[in-house]
């Protein structure tokens, strides 16, 4: 339970601020997450105590980094419930580690005509990467289908596997960045083993909102970005089991990732995970991303859940009442604090763009577009939505400035912002 929300409150600096001359309702939680000072204090220490690069000297305030550097990689590895903490690489965040999944992959394991299945709710990181790696070498990526609320179910999953028996990778995310649900990963990885299929998840949108348990997941791969979860940006993480880090081979050389290496055919390089982390690493992202974890665990991953359901249930009870006529809501059955919408004037769409800047004069942060998932037009007949994406530190106070501001949004004062 969170019943401290304005101590919560305190430990955000940027509460305080203002947009368009109110106190700033941040739901926009999806695209990125505000920062605790706790974690802000960490960075500092860093680049005010600590200094030094990681893994590199031989003295003093150095060993300091490498401790601070490699305890960041054991909470991160905890925070997920990995088996052991070098099944953490560090990389700049969820892009670039399905990035070099895609393309390590790709390059080292498939063959020409075998398939790798996804959906078409996956953010353009989770296809695209796999599109391009496979482009060449003639692997294609297909989808599962979903339903029509754009679910992804066990019996779909099944089924595409049995249309593409080729199938040797599953790429999706565990909570989709538009709608919101929540793919059965669990069931999914126990089928996909059975028929030797890696499954690689995106887990940028689950990781801050509910515990991660990798190993009960048991996925092959997991990863997710710092900036959504309280950390900084350009930082993230690649999860992979040992034996599956171990066996590929590294996409990005340089410096401390190789152990030797006189003549490329000598290449020696180092063990899992430091094979992987060529050059210097966004080491102030690691120690912060690690600080916004311990601050997370304090909170509780569960409270988290349950206070964003609350608000959502809160939203959802006045939409019942004051909007149903004008708001067509895409996802409220999607157990998550993500509420994707359009609001319509006498049936007549306003953009969703111009939804979003007439929020923002009124101090509402909310995301508007196709949320980087362009893949979706058969399940949302429309240009795009408005997406208000809660978390911890929301109140009851900015879901109601939320639906007042809906209530009051016509075609015409939505486009006075802009005369
Ligand atoms: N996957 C999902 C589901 C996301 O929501 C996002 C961010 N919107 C990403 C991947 C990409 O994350 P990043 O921009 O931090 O690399």
């Amino acid at each position: 339970m969170i019943d401290h929300i304005d101590e919560i409150r305190e430990d955000f600096p940027i509460l305080k601020r203002e947009m368009n001359g109110y106190p700033v309702d941040y739901l926009d939680n999806s695209a990125t997450t505000l920062k605790p000072k706790a974690m802000i204090d960490e960075v500092v220490r860093y680049y005010t105590y600590l200094g030094a690069n990681a893994h590199r000297g031989d003295y003093e305030m150095s060993a300091q980094v490498d401790y601070a550097y490699e305890g960041a990689r054991k909470t991160t590895a905890e925070f997920i419930n990995a088996a052991r903490k070098e099944e953490i690489v560090f990389t700049s965040g969820t892009t670039e580690s399905l990035n070099l999944l895609a393309m390590m992959i790709t390059n080292q394991l498939l063959h020409e005509g075998d398939v790798v299945l996804s959906t078409e709710t996956e953010h353009a990181s989770s296809i695209l990467p796999w599109q391009q790696a496979g482009y060449d070498k003639k692997v294609s990526v297909n989808f599962i289908p979903l339903t029509k609320e754009g679910r992804l179910t066990i019996d779909n999953f099944k089924k595409a596997l049995e249309d593409n028996p080729t199938t040797k990778v599953v790429a999706v995310a565990q909570v989709s960045n538009v709608l919101g649900y929540t793919a059965p990963i669990k069931e999914m990885a126990k089928i996909a083993h059975e028929k030797g299929i890696l499954l690689v998840v995106d887990g940028a949108q689950s990781v801050a909102h509910m515990p991660i348990d990798v190993q009960d997941l048991d996925c092959d791969f997991f990863c997710f970005s710092g900036h959504k979860m309280c950390g900084p940006t350009g930082i993230g993480v690649l999860y992979g089991k040992f034996e599956l880090l171990e066996k590929l081979h590294p996409m990005i050389f340089g410096g401390e990732s190789n152990a030797r290496f006189y003549k490329y055919e000598a290449l020696v390089l180092k063990r899992t995970p430091y094979k992987y982390e060529s050059g210097t690493m966004p080491i102030e992202g690691a120690l912060g991303m690690a600080a916004a974890m311990r601050y997370l665990k304090k909170i509780g991953l569960e409270n988290i859940h349950e206070y964003e359901l609350e608000l959502k249930q809160h939203f959802l009870e006045r939409y019942e009442k004051e909007l149903k006529d004008k708001v067509t809501i895409y996802n409220a059955e999607n157990g998550c604090g993500i509420i994707t919408f359009n609001v319509f004037d006498h049936g007549k769409l306003i953009f969703p763009q111009d939804m979003a800047s007439f929020l923002s004069s009124k101090g509402i942060a909310v995301r508007s577009g196709q949320h980087c998932a362009k893949l979706m037009g058969d399940l949302i007949k429309a240009p795009g939505t408005v997406r208000a994406s809660i978390y911890f530190y929301n109140t009851m106070e900015d879901i109601d400035r939320l639906v007042d501001a809906l209530k009051e949004a016509s075609f015409e004062n939505t486009l006075d912002i802009f005369f």
